[in-house]
Formats: C-alpha cells, sequence, structure tokens
C-alpha cells in the first residue's frame, strides 16, 4: 500500500533518515536493509504506481538467495522455475552446451518479484510513495531535499539515488551526466505450461545466441513456468538493427522448434537500456549527501545481462554506510567515499572480468569483433577449462 500525500502531507516536514528514489531491486533492498536491520526511518519513493513491470529477463542467479538468505524461504513464491544450465550459440550458430543436475538460476516475473522485494521492505516499516516523480534535489549543509513533480518535497539526511539508467538523482547532484548503455527488446509471452514443458522439458535450460545475423550483442529465450522470454540486445547505437532483427530472430526460434509456430510477436514490444559497466569507470559513486545504487550506478554485467543481483548487493552496501553515516552524523563526500570502498570490494572483481571480456570483443570494427566472438566461441570449444570459466563468470559463480 502506497504512503497518501495529500491525506498526511504534514508528515512529510518530518525528516526522515534515508530517502529512497526507486523501488527496483536497487533500492527496495536498501530500504529493507535500513528499516529492517537498522531500524532506520526512510522513505521510498517511486514514479510507478505498484506491482510495476520492467522490460528484463528476469534471471536470477542462483548467489541472489545465497547472499540474501532471508529470501529462501518465499523462495518459492518469488520464483516461476529454476533453470538447470544453458546451450550459448555462436554467431555461426553452433552450440555449446552447460547443462546442471541442480539449479544454477532462477527465473522470474519482474512484476512480481519486485513488488514483492518493495512490500518487505514495506513490512519493515519502510514508508512507500508511488506514482510520484523526483524531479530534483537540494543539498544544503544540514539536510538533503528531494522535489516532487507535484510541488511536494521531502527531507532527508541522506539520498540513495536507485533510480535506474537514467538516474535523475545522478545528473543532479553532479556525479554524473552520462552513462554508456546497451539497447534491448524484449517481449514475454504468456502460453500453456504443458507447451512449455513438451519442448523444454521440466528441467528449463536457458538459451543465448552471442551475434546472431551478426550483431555485436545476443538474443536470448528464457522459457519459464508460463511465459516465454524472448529479448535481443546490443550497442545503443544498435537500436534500429535490433528493432529489425527481432522478428527475424523470433522466427528463426520458431524454425528450431523452441517457440511454438502459433504464438504471435506481441505488437508491443519492450525498448529498454541497460548500463555497461560503468560504475568503474566513475570518478566516485557519491557526492554530498547522495550514494548511487544499483542501475544508477552501473553495476550490470554487460556480457551476460545480470544485473539484479549487483543492485541488491550494491542496496545493502549503501544501506551499511547509511547506517554508519546516520551514528556518526557525517553525510559529506570524506564519509561517503566509504561506500565507494565498500561496493568496489564486492563487486569490483567482477566488473573488472567483465570489462576484460568486453575489451576483447570491442576494439576494431564491426567484422574485426565478430572474428573475435567467433574464434572465442572457437577457442570454448576445443578447451573446456575455458568454456567453464566463461559459463562461471556468467552465472554469478566466480
Ligand atoms: C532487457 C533487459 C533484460 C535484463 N535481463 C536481466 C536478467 O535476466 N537478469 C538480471 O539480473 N538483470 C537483467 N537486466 C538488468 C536488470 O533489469 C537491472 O540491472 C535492474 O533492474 C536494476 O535494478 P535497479 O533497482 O537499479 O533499477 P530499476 O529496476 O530500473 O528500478 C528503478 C526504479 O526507479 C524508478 N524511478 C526512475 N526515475 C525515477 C524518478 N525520477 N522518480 C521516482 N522514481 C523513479 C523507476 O520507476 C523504477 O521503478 C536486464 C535489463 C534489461 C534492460
Amino acid at each position: 500500500m502506497g504512503f497518501k500525500l495529500d491525506r498526511q502531507r504534514s508528515d512529510l516536514t518530518l525528516k526522515v533518515d534515508v530517502v529512497i528514489v526507486g523501488a527496483g531491486p536497487a533500492g527496495s533492498t536498501a530500504a529493507y536493509y535500513l528499516a529492517n536491520k537498522f531500524n532506520r526511518k526512510v522513505f521510498l519513493i517511486d514514479k510507478a504506481f505498484f506491482p510495476r513491470d520492467k522490460p528484463c529477463g528476469g534471471y536470477l542467479t542462483s548467489r541472489v538467495f545465497t547472499r540474501f538468505n532471508y529470501l529462501r524461504k518465499v523462495k518459492n513464491k518469488i520464483i516461476e522455475v529454476p533453470t538447470y544450465g544453458s546451450y550459448f550459440y555462436g554467431p555461426d550458430l553452433s552450440q555449446l552446451e552447460w547443462r546442471m543436475e541442480n539449479p544454477v538460476g532462477y527465473l522470474v516475473l519482474r512484476i512480481k518479484f519486485d513488488n514483492f522485494l518493495k512490500d518487505l521492505a514495506v513490512s519493515s516499516g519502510v514508508q512507500f510513495i508511488e506514482g510520484q516523480e523526483v524531479v530534483d534535489i537540494s543539498i544544503r549543509k544540514n539536510t538533503a531535499q528531494i522535489m516532487l513533480a507535484n510541488g511536494h518535497s521531502i527531507h532527508g539526511n541522506l539520498i540513495i539515488g536507485a533510480d535506474g539508467v537514467r538516474s535523475i538523482i545522478a545528473k543532479k547532484s553532479g556525479i554524473y551526466s552520462k552513462l554508456d548503455k546497451g539497447i534491448c527488446v524484449v517481449t514475454e509471452i504468456k502460453i500453456n505450461k504443458e507447451e512449455i514443458d513438451e519442448i523444454f522439458g521440466e528441467k528449463r535450460p536457458t538459451y543465448y545466441f552471442y551475434g546472431f545475423k551478426d550483431i555485436i550483442g545476443y538474443g536470448w529465450l528464457f522459457p519459464k513456468k508460463n511465459h516465454l522470454n524472448i529479448g535481443i540486445g546490443g550497442p545503443s547505437n544498435a537500436g534500429r538493427e535490433i528493432g529489425r532483427l527481432f522478428p527475424i530472430f523470433i522466427n528463426y526460434l520458431k524454425q528450431e522448434n523452441l517457440v511454438p509456430v502459433s504464438i504471435k510477436i506481441k505488437e508491443k514490444f519492450s525498448a529498454a537500456l541497460i548500463p555497461t559497466s560503468t560504475a568503474l569507470y566513475l570518478n566516485h559513486s557519491y557526492s554530498d549527501r547522495v550514494v548511487l545504487v544499483g542501475d544508477a550506478l552501473g553495476v550490470a554485467s554487460s556480457v551476460s545481462g545480470e544485473g539484479i543481483y549487483q543492485s541488491m548487493a550494491s542496496g545493502e552496501d549503501a544501506a551499511i554506510i547509511a547506517n554508519q553515516a546516520l551514528d556518526e552524523q557525517k553525510f559529506d563526500t570524506e564519509f561517503l567515499r566509504q561506500y565507494e570502498k565498500l561496493w568496489k570490494k564486492d563487486l569490483a572483481n567482477e566488473l573488472k572480468m567483465v570489462g576484460n571480456i568486453m575489451q576483447l570483443g570491442s576494439s576494431g570494427d564491426k567484422r574485426e569483433i565478430l572474428r573475435k566472438i567467433k574464434y572465442f566461441f572457437e577457442r570454448m570449444r576445443n578447451e573446456k577449462e575455458l568454456f567453464e570459466y566463461f559459463a562461471r563468470i556468467f552465472f554469478g559463480f566466480k
């Protein structure tokens, strides 16, 4: 249930400990930790009304449940199905198989998953304000102020910018003005469970098609419980090409009997942006009274597209430092530098590894990059250890 701005206007003049902008996995996780573990007063604001969907594959690596162990007991409520490994296709459509006996990950519907995380924060005492867009901030000596589109404002000691890939908090705080992004189109089609079982079996695999029709990116197919999630992504300047390839990709999947011929591509499929490992290249991830988390910070993997785990991890890290800042009543950059140290300890190694893989495939012209991707797939086919290493990074085991 959302907090009503009109009826409880006077509450807004109270100063809360932390104002979190954005109730995706990053913001809701930060809010949950601050309220549940540290007993802090938190406002969580989102411009959308919940449950809201987010264009996404909805793949959770198993480390989500290892680290955020409070989610283990509700796993069955959150997930649609476990997945047992993947098929990776190179640009020549030859296939590499990495299948396991035990689940290596889980598929969720974001509309359910994100709402669940938000509800968990709310049930811990977080005040949730939905349907309200943050349009500006003002940082003063003794307070951080958030301005909403409806003219209200809210004060806190600290702002956590969890407002995704187009973060207004990043811009208004001066942390950065532009982020490197990739672009994806994605659709999620409802379909009978029996039909999906028949194609993929009960132990669902996932599918990745690197360099499909020479795109510098990849297509994916995730068979969920009773949805097929299909998408294709690449660099931000390839939007037109990706839009053109999407129906071709779906037709290819139909030819390969991976998608029932009867399905129709939704007239409206979603296009969405994903940051491409920007966090490491930022001068700072904080400014006075502000820290960034999740996609606003740029911690997703541009190799696998995974960003949910890293967003939740940076949300937890931000909550830990916010709590210490509140204990010591220190909110300046000098103090918040500790946040950057903490998330880097947590995530910098994997971001560096992803960066190294990306470098292999991003220098040179398009033909040269495709040649390198092909070569990398050939090597993985011949060197089992290299493939194992790639798959383990891909699924968040390293
Ligand atoms: C097509 C696609 C497929 C993906 N597939 C996967 C996958 O399978 N697995 C995976 O782990 N990751 C995947 N990702 C990445 C993942 O979706 C993101 O990394 C993750 O959602 C980031 O979480 P977040 O909380 O930082 O931001 P978001 O989930 O984007 O949430 C940000 C929230 O902020 C709110 N907001 C924004 N601006 C304002 C404002 N001004 N005022 C108030 N509220 C605001 C938005 O409404 C939104 O609810 C995918 C991404 C894309 C684009």
